[in-house]
């Protein structure tokens, strides 16, 4: 497994996400997941799996190898996804199918907005926040902790963020509500609109 390479230069995301940050969270955190992954899959025969399919299939694997592979291999998968559903770019709300989706299940996508981020501000300890399609085939807002993959429980992810301090600790200290709410100008809607048509 490797490390994939940001989608945008380290100081995108100002002044929302900082680039201190970003160079930290992605060179240091996400490369230290990527290279306990790989020695925790030693001796495994992982055929050719991604991530996302081992993480999907978890009780394949034998039972002591389990916890390492969930807690990095699912921080590969999760930190993987988070780079790519935030954006320079962005529209600061999903569009499309998604944006009347989420109108459907949540009112308005500033009752999702709220909901998403009560979720987030008030998940304890270290951990996520997400929007996923569920196995029933609705939306839903679920967190996970640590670095546990939706994935696993049998969930579709669409948004996510990563709810660690070392997320936003240098820029926002104990300040997750601020964090989230500058979150929202960064969102990747059409590629979250993107993955939602593709589980649909
Ligand atoms: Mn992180």
């Amino acid at each position: 497994f490797t490390l994939p390479d940001l989608p945008y230069d380290y100081n995108a995301l100002e002044p929302h996400i900082d680039e201190q940050t970003m160079k930290v969270h992605h060179d240091k955190h996400h490369q230290s997941y990527v290279d306990k992954l790989n020695k925790a899959v030693e001796g495994i025969d992982l055929g050719n799996k991604t991530i996302q399919e081992v993480l999907s299939s978890i009780n394949e694997l034998p039972q002591d190898k389990q916890t390492p592979i969930i807690n990095n291999g699912g921080g590969h998968a999760n930190h993987s996804f988070f780079w790519e559903i935030l954006s320079p770019n962005s529209n600061k709300q999903p569009t499309g199918n998604l944006a009347e989706a989420i109108n459907k299940t949540f009112q308005s996508f500033d009752n999702f907005k709220e909901e998403f981020s009560n979720s987030a501000i008030t998940k304890f300890g270290s951990g996520w926040a997400w929007l996923v399609i569920n196995k029933n085939k609705e939306l839903e807002i679920t967190t996970t902790s640590n670095q546990d993959s939706p994935l696993s429980e049998g969930n579709t992810p669409i948004l996510t963020i990563d709810l660690w301090e070392h997320a936003y600790y240098l820029k926002y200290q104990n300040r997750r509500p601020e964090y989230i709410e500058a979150f929202f100008n960064v969102i990747n809607g059409e590629k979250a609109e993107d993955l939602f048509n593709k589980a649909n």
